[in-house]
């Protein structure tokens, strides 16, 4: 057999997009480069060779790996269910190798909060390059002791905080969460998850409905946080934020202008395909740029707010 024919074959048996759709694809991302601020090692088993071309495919340019933290049966963990952030994803010495040997890729820091040497492992990683504290998704109040010291160290090294806000599930206390916001206002903290995008909505009143739809009433807390506080972004990644980019459009073109420089592209999805009906951060990508008012919005959402907030 012909070899690059069968180089073709052994690619598209793993799911991998065939050489000349690689090829478009990686001249379109080099015209309108993407920043993907979400995205997982391991994430429910996907290898790694099948993420490089996952994120080649949907056009990121650039990607920031969210590790987990380390392993623990803790309340914080609930009994061991948030370990790998729910989804089998590697720590933090994973995403820092990974990042290393690929220059499209970045690498967060992460830790349970309550484990008693959080800050030093986190540290550790920061001063090796980790540009953000995340993926926290842990069962803690929001406020708590533990939670303020990764507040404090992200401060000292500049670096923002990513949380994933689940009603009853992780980071409780979204409602006295514009304290934290006051109490450190050099660090910049992103939103994410299903109770984040819940609140874009002022009626958003059963906390226990995680993917609401239907019309949204502006001035929800999500909306009052980014309009309040110069230090809240929101990350778009995952079903939870597609959702409540398609729930109300109309709601949406006015949500994206208002928070045009507060809103920052993520993908957080962990499908094998890099497009089609699977892959949900294509779709985040396309509802994006059909939603944005102008391009120039367009391309702060996928690119210019990353770069600005993590200051590459
Ligand atoms: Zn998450
Ligand atoms: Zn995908």
């Amino acid at each position: 057999m012909d070899p690059r024919r069968r180089e073709f074959l052994a690619a598209s048996s793993l799911g991998l997009l065939g050489l000349a759709a690689e090829a478009a694809a990686a001249r379109a991302a080099q015209a309108d480069p993407i920043i993907d601020i979400h995205q997982h090692l391991n994430y429910s088993g996907r290898p790694d060779v099948v993420l490089l071309a996952h994120q080649r495919a949907m056009g990121a340019t650039l990607t920031i790996l969210l590790p987990a933290g380390r392993a623990a049966t803790t309340a914080s963990t609930h009994q061991g269910v948030a370990n790998g952030l729910q989804a089998q994803a590697l720590g933090s010495e994973a995403c820092a190798e990974f990042a290393r040997a690929h220059a499209e890729y970045l690498a967060g820091a992460n830790e349970r909060p309550d484990a008693t040497d959080a800050t030093e492992e986190i540290e550790r990683y920061l001063k090796g390059g980790a540009v953000v504290i995340a993926e926290q998704k842990f069962g803690v109040e929001c406020d708590a002791p533990e939670m303020q010291r990764l507040y404090a160290l992200a401060a000292t090294h500049r670096v923002p905080v990513l949380m994933h806000w689940q009603f009853r599930m992780y980071n409780h206390g979204f409602e006295r969460f514009d304290r934290m916001l006051e109490r450190y206002p050099t660090v910049n903290f992103i939103g994410h998850a299903q109770t984040w995008w819940g609140h874009i909505d002022r009626n958003h009143q059963d906390q226990t409905v995680m993917y609401p739809r239907g019309p949204v009433t502006p001035g929800g807390l999500t909306d009052r946080y980014l309009s309040d506080y110069p230090n809240m972004y929101g990350d778009l990644s995952a079903g939870s934020g597609l959702n409540a980019l398609t729930r109300d459009e109309a709601f949406t073109r006015d949500f994206l202008q208002r928070h045009q420089g507060k809103l920052l592209y993520g993908s957080d999805c962990s499908d094998h395909d890099g497009g089609g009906p699977k892959c949900q951060g294509t779709q985040t990508i396309a509802a994006i740029r059909r939603l944005a008012p102008t391009k120039v919005i367009e391309r702060r959402l996928l690119y210019e707010n990353a770069k600005a907030l993590f200051r590459l």
